[in-house]
């Protein structure tokens, strides 16, 4: 006698998410993808802002879903772009205490925010 099939559910995590912690970040222009495992490991996110930055430095270019603060002068060429909300303020109110320039801060959200001196 045949027993019926049994539907038996496994206990284990549904493993249709995708991790919450990736530690890889990837890059669509250079179709390349890395894994800062050991970095998250050693000085946590920070990893990624220096691994962003450094991709930039050395590319030209951003990898995928990296967002920059970006500080322009309004007086002189001076740029920055900064992954994080504080680094690209106290870079502008430096640079206006400094320089008495205005500058606008471009936001990651496209905001604009135009510090004066
Ligand atoms: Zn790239
Ligand atoms: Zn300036």
């Amino acid at each position: 006698m045949a027993l019926p099939a049994q539907r038996r559910s496994v206990n284990g995590p549904d493993d249709t998410e995708p991790p919450s912690n990736d530690p890889t970040i990837s890059c669509r222009r250079c179709g390349r993808e890395w894994d800062l495992g050991e970095e998250l490991d050693a000085v946590g996110n920070q990893a990624f802002e220096q691994f962003a930055l450094d991709h930039r430095r050395h590319t030209g270019h951003f990898p995928d879903g990296v967002a920059t603060w970006r500080v322009e002068c309004r007086h002189c060429p001076e740029t920055v772009e900064r992954i994080e909300e504080g680094g690209a303020k106290r870079w502008a109110h430096t640079h206006v205490r400094h320089t008495n320039h205005a500058v606008t801060i471009h936001g990651t959200d496209g905001t604009e925010r135009v510090i004066e001196p």
